[in-house]
């Protein structure tokens, strides 16, 4: 018990004491105790009000001015009353500049609840997605902004890179999406920025490839029809000879380049996901080794572990390309003596297609950028070989479409191997005969 508290009870026993004694003294002790007990009730009774009152009234009146065990209490409640009054205030002053500062944040700003429903917004994401204040409050996000790329990132939770949706009939513009999710309390904020001019950019870069390529492709049939026919011209001087397979070689490298940067184009413009149809991956593969055992740079061994008979679900030529331009790869990097392999085979983490050599292998350090446009680890080699560092970057889209990864595992010297891992939706099992 605190010293107030024992001064309190004291002064309580030490009025009774005196009472009963004064009592005794006039003959009448039941009568003194009895009023000095009243007089204590009624001191109390009126402490108590005063005490509630200020309670009540304590932001515009100031504590009661109280001696002992009440002047102690009043002491105590107000010591908390202020402090929670300033934590209040700081809290408040804060509240007020978080919002000034979202408010002119160059970025939409959107809070969401627990169910996606909007609990508020600033005024960029206001006025970027038409939102109306009072009206678009408690109405679910996605039930508002209906692209399936992005109903099917915030339904996830904002796992994996935040989409970039077309907006047509906000202005025709770009939005990229960003969920930021804290544990407490189930809010998410969800970040908007205006990325249409990035768009445009883009979208001009890959329109202007594709033109470009497009509109070399007809003057490079001529030329390399040509250079055909002088070839072949047996009235053609000796010592051209050389000089014109060496035009027919390079124009040969630049239709590859010019034909791989019309597939990446068309790939890049194919929005979405690649269509299902089923595709039969051994017969493909099976028909692809016979194609390269009959060319003139076979590989010593070609080897194929075909292990499942299950279809992939996908687009037919870009399945084709990815096969190609990995089985290529594999024997224009691997010697003459050495084995190239493919395997397929289904788990229930997909169907896998791996294509390994035991050629020349890939510096670790390279690995991570083999799939950027034009990335070669020896361009010098990768010309001479008819390379156009293009396609990586082929299969590297075309396996996107597929919702497919590609891994590479290499060791310098001793070969590399490329597998495409297929999701399992991708993959549809033949009914058992
Ligand atoms: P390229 O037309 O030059 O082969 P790619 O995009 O197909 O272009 O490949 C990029 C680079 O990756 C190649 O230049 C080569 O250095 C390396 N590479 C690809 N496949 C293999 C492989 N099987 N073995 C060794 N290196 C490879």
């Amino acid at each position: 018990m605190s010293r107030p508290a024992w001064q309190f009870i004291v002064g309580l026993l030490g009025g009774l004491l005196a009472a009963l004694a004064a009592g005794w003294i006039a003959g009448r002790p039941a009568l003194f105790v009895a009023a000095y007990l009243a007089l204590v009730v009624a001191l109390q009774a009126w402490n108590l009000i005063r005490f509630e009152r200020w309670l009540r009234l304590r932001s515009i009146l100031k504590p009661p001015n109280m001696r002992g065990l009440w002047g102690e209490t009043v002491e105590r409640a107000n010591r908390l009353y202020q402090r929670k009054r300033f934590h209040k205030r700081r809290a408040l002053a804060l509240l007020r500049e978080l919002r000034r500062m979202t408010s002119a944040m160059p970025d939409g700003a959107i809070l969401l609840g627990p169910t996606r429903e909007i609990l508020w917004f600033n005024p960029t994401a206001a006025q970027w997605l038409g939102l109306r204040r009072k009206l678009d409050y408690g109405i679910r996000i996605d039930n508002l902004i209906r692209q399936p790329e992005f109903v099917e990132y915030v339904v996830n939770g904002g796992k994996g890179p935040g989409p970039r949706v077309h907006m047509p009939n906000l202005g025709d513009r770009w939005f990229a999406f960003n969920l930021v999710t804290t544990s407490a309390r189930d809010l998410q904020l969800l970040i908007v920025r205006d990325v249409t001019s990035e768009a445009r950019l883009e979208g001009m870069r890959r329109d202007f490839v594709a033109n470009a390529s497009h509109e070399l492709r007809s003057p490079l049939t001529v030329v390399r029809g040509y250079l055909d026919t002088l070839a072949e011209d047996p009235a053609l001087d000796e010592t051209w000879r050389e000089p014109v397979r060496e035009m027919q070689r390079q124009s040969d490298r630049m239709h590859s380049i010019v034909s791989d940067l019309l597939e990446l184009s068309r790939l890049e413009a194919g929005r979405g996901e690649a269509e299902l149809e089923p595709i039969d991956v051994a017969g493909l593969l099976s028909l692809m080794r016979k194609e390269v055992l009959s060319r003139p740079d076979r590989p010593a061994r070609f080897d194929a572990h075909l292990e499942s008979n299950a279809l992939l679900l996908g687009a037919e030529s870009e399945l084709h390309s990815i096969f190609q331009n990995l089985i290529t790869n594999a024997v224009k990097y691997t010697p003459p003596e050495g084995t190239v392999s493919v395997r397929y085979w289904t788990d229930a983490r997909g169907g896998h297609v791996a294509v390994s050599d035991t050629g020349i292998g890939i510096p670790a350090a390279h690995i991570p950028r083999l799939t950027e446009r034009f990335y070669r680890v020896d361009s010098g080699r990768s010309r001479k070989l008819g390379g156009s560092g293009l396609g990586l970057a082929i299969v590297k889209h075309a396996l996107q479409r597929h919702g497919a990864q590609l891994e590479i595992t290499s060791e310098e010297g001793k070969g590399s191997t490329f597998t495409c891992h297929f999701p399992p939706a991708r993959v549809q099992h033949r009914p058992a005969q």
